[in-house]
């Protein structure tokens, strides 16, 4: 990918930046970096990359972290357009550093919404499903929130009220052309269940969080269909395949064998630019080294068990600097642990032992290389 034109230069960590693409069919794509700072982060992910398409019609994707709305007026004054010159706002998951703002932006720029069919139900709220959520009252996307609880009713009431009552116009359909279009959507469930890439003019793909550069997503746990199959669509809530590690690498598989690949440019929803310089990807390459990056990560787990069985706080230590287990840290790390647990106990490579089924002990075998293997290598 060329390096992209600086419309704005922004902070060391690329926040309050904008950038310029044009595709070789010539249409214009700005990324406008919105701030993405709230304050229980112990380390800097970096601002959310927001990308304005100027095709036939204007497209948003993503509207940043919630309380945003100004700097978005003026990041957007900077490429020459207005919030009413949008047509539609394309969301890429249901996380509120992607869809913070949007409310606000929607209403103003009255602009058709477009996310996945699941968005729907992430928005919106169960209260009566309960099935083990521990936050049962909180939308879809919340009923598992591992946040400290005076985050989320500081931060987050106000904004999960106003997204709930939005009125989706397109409910894209898994992986799904637009007829009359340049755009294709690619769903790519795992960090999030209802996460999409949109392929702009079989040249661009934006990855919203499904792929970064220098760091990987978190996977969401398997564990999570348990608790949230009730409220989803009836055609994803019979059997898993929108929640935890393996889903994300069915979906990291999907990119890596693109058939329109190489792509030639990727425009992630974090670190394109980051410490100064650009991050520019290989869609298909970066996909491959994100899963082999989580089959080094289950290898190591099982080193770390080998022999005398571990609990989940030991392995995090064992396995994490210190660095990274300060604050929400901590309960990041115990997440990723438990998403490589899920898969190697489905592949049968561990088993839970101790008197409360509190340790991970290791079975002797190692069948999660050939199953997970098995994607990265016949692509
Ligand atoms: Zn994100």
């Amino acid at each position: 990918m060329e390096t992209p034109d600086v419309i704005v230069k922004g902070k060391d960590n690329g926040e309050g930046m904008v950038i310029h693409y044009k595709t070789t069919k010539g249409t214009d794509v700005f990324g406008l970096a919105i701030p993405n700072i709230y304050t229980h982060a112990d380390w800097d992910l970096g601002p959310t990359w927001c990308y304005l398409i100027a095709g036939q019609k204007i497209t948003l994707i993503d509207t940043g972290r919630i309380g945003n709305f100004e700097v978005f007026e003026s990041l957007l004054k900077s490429t020459g357009k207005v919030f009413s010159d949008i047509d539609r706002i394309i969301i890429t998951h249901s996380h509120e550093d992607h869809d913070g703002n949007l409310a606000e932006i929607i209403s103003v720029a009255q602009a058709e919404l477009w996310a996945h069919k699941i968005y729907r139900q992430m928005i919106s709220y169960h209260p009566n499903i309960r099935d083990g959520a521990t936050h049962p009252e909180l939308p879809g996307s919340c009923r598992l929130c591992r946040m400290p609880e005076s985050f989320y009713y500081e931060n987050c009431v106000p904004y999960h009220r106003a997204r709930s009552s939005l009125k989706i116009d397109v409910a894209i359909e898994d992986d799904q052309k637009l007829p009359d279009g340049d755009l294709n959507f690619l769903f790519t469930p795992g960090h999030s269940p209802d996460a999409l890439c949109i392929i702009l003019d079989e040249e661009v793909i934006f990855t919203g969080d499904t792929l970064l550069p220098g760091i990987t997503s978190h996977p969401s746990l398997a564990y999570d269909f348990k608790v949230n199959h009730l409220i989803l669509p009836e055609e994803y809530g019979q059997k898993n395949e929108i929640y935890g590690l393996m889903n994300y690498i069915k979906s990291l598989t999907k990119i890596a064998r693109l058939a329109s690949q190489p792509l030639k440019a990727t425009l992630p929803a974090h670190r394109l630019f980051y410490n100064g310089r650009f991050n520019l990807l290989d869609s298909s390459e970066r996909a491959k080294e994100v899963i082999h990056f989580h089959i080094d990560r289950c290898r190591d787990v099982l080193r770390i068990v080998d022999g005398k069985p571990a609990g989940i706080e030991d392995i995090v230590v064992q396995h994490f600097p210190p660095s990274r287990l300060s604050g929400t840290g901590k309960t990041l790390a115990k997440n990723e642990i438990r998403a490589h647990l899920e898969i190697m106990e489905a592949c049968g490579d561990i088993c839970w032992t101790g008197e409360n089924q509190e340790l991970v002990q290791r079975t002797g075998s190692e069948n999660y290389l050939d199953i997970i293997g098995a994607y990265s290598r016949s692509s």
